[in-house]
């Protein structure tokens, strides 16, 4: 495994307010990350420590294993963290040609990339003319004229309407499929479960969670029970290895799997010792409860 980015113990701090929190993770090379989390959680903060354009008050970063200076491992990154900002007089192709000049990229890849996030047929239009949806698409395309190792992408499709939003995940699920490394910023949690292999999970700053998207679902559910005798249901749920934390609430008792367990089997289980169940329901969480526990627990 090829490591391209890694973030240790990030802190980030404005005044008495602290963006982002003795933070941590590493970007390995072809994985699609999502940095998750409510509005405020620090994700542009951290996006902008690793470009570079915000100092960070502790901690550190390096690039590609530390195998080459930030300035020269920036020049391998292709990133756009504000709403795309091209001439309006000019085309697409006179734009992107400009942006090849600045970054002294040579300017044959231009169609390829333009064909790339389906902006070919209209590379002679002006920007003004562009809608928010092919703007953001233009801005791809011109953070992929070097052929970057990694795309960065801050909240891409802020703003869109549905059909732009479909059309800026499919591209980024197709620069992904191409073997680019993709770090997106977002606080849709669909976005990320749609777009992403790999899942931060940000919270006031701290991490919450990090690892595959699809690991986030490792909870084996929850039993929502009633039984004639509450308090013996209870006793026995609150002694057996299986169960994590026991809930009460209206009567309603709520216990958290630790380990696969059916409903049938549990309820066998529990008459063996003389518990009756009035009330069974075996449930899993969304991963959007998931992510709503995670964001809003523990002040
Ligand atoms: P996100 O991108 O997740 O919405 P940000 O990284 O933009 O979050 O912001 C994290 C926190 O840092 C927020 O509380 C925000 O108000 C604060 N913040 C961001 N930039 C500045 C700044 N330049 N000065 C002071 N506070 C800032
Ligand atoms: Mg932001």
């Amino acid at each position: 495994m090829e490591t391209i980015l890694t973030v240790n113990h990030l802190t980030k701090k404005y005044g008495y307010l602290t963006a982002v929190k003795d933070l941590s993770f590493s970007i390995e090379k072809g994985n699609v990350y999502g940095i998750l989390g409510p509005n405020g959680s620090g994700k542009s903060t951290t996006l902008g420590i690793v470009l570079n354009v915000i100092n960070r008050t502790a901690g550190d970063f390096s690039w590609f294993g530390g195998s080459i200076s930030t300035h020269d491992a920036l020049k391998k990154v292709g990133a756009i963290i504000e709403r795309p900002n091209f001439y309006p007089y000019m085309t697409a192709i006179q734009n992107l040609k400009l942006v090849c000049k600045i970054k002294e990229v040579p300017q044959d890849k231009i169609e390829e990339k333009l064909e790339m996030v389906g902006l070919l047929e209209r590379k002679n239009s002006k920007f003004s003319t562009y809608s928010l949806g092919m703007k953001q698409r233009l801005a791809i395309a011109s953070a992929l004229l070097n052929d970057p190792e990694i795309l960065i992408l801050d909240e891409p499709t802020n703003g869109l309407d549905p059909q732009g939003i479909h059309q800026i995940r499919e591209i980024i699920k197709k620069i992904a499929s191409e073997g680019t490394t993709i770090l997106l910023a977002s606080h849709l949690l669909d976005e990320v479960e749609k777009v992403c292999s790999h899942v931060i999970i940000l919270r006031k700053g701290e991490k919450l969670y990090s690892g595959p998207v699809g690991e986030m679902l490792t909870t084996y559910g929850f039993f929502e029970l009633k039984a004639i005798d509450g308090p013996a249901l209870v006793t026995y749920l609150g002694n057996h290895p299986s169960f994590g934390p026991i809930k009460q609430e209206n009567g309603l008792i709520t216990a958290i799997l630790k380990e696969e367990m059916t409903a049938s089997s549990l309820n066998q289980d529990l008459f063996n010792n003389g518990i009756v169940l009035s009330h069974l329901v075996k449930r899993k969480e969304s991963l959007e409860e998931q992510f709503l526990s995670l964001t809003n627990h523990k002040d």
